[in-house]
């Protein structure tokens, strides 16, 4: 873990563990000479949306290049940040993902959908049902026709749920 640290960022101090002790009651006791960094643009921007004070959009545009997709937090667009393999994402609001946290939110707000649309697909079909019992002739025909679509669409997504469910693989 420490040679992982190391890789990437650049360390203040890098001293064996017996002499960190010693190091940090010398930080927390004395004035030690502070070396003063320069915060880098981008890492500032981050650190002002994470704290909700950034609105401006010209601003968050400098982050990054802006993506297809939405924020699952709040539905506002998303700006890929930084390059290299890690890919990551912000909206300017604040909320902010990896590739991975993002395609799980995405996942979840799938299935939510379609559970919600297969509850109104029931509704219908269960409505149109009812309906059709209390009509004659053309008027019935129809809405048993109806409600028998609601049930192509009920089955049609229960598949999809179910099909969803198997793929499902920790990762
Ligand atoms: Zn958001």
């Amino acid at each position: 873990m420490p040679t992982n640290a190391m890789n990437q960022i650049e360390a203040d101090y890098i001293l064996p563990v017996s002499e960190i002790g010693n190091l940090l009651t010398k930080l927390t006791t004395k004035k030690l000479p502070l070396r003063r960094k320069t915060v880098p643009k981008d890492i500032l921007t981050e650190a002002k949306i994470a704290e909700r004070v950034l609105s401006d959009l010209q601003a968050v545009n400098s982050l990054g290049e802006q993506v297809p997709f939405n924020c699952p937090g709040c539905g506002g667009v998303l700006w890929k940040i930084g390059g290299g393999k890690e890919l990551r994402y912000r909206c300017h609001t604040g909320h902010a993902y990896t590739y991975k946290s993002l395609l799980a939110e995405q996942t979840t707000k799938i299935e939510e959908t379609m559970w919600t649309a297969l509850r109104m697909f029931e509704e219908r079909r269960n409505l149109l049902t009812t309906y059709a019992k209390t009509q004659t002739g053309a008027v019935a025909r129809s809405a048993v026709e109806r409600s028998e679509q609601s049930q192509v669409h009920i089955d049609r997504i229960r598949a999809i749920l179910l099909a969803d469910d198997k793929s499902t693989t920790p990762n």
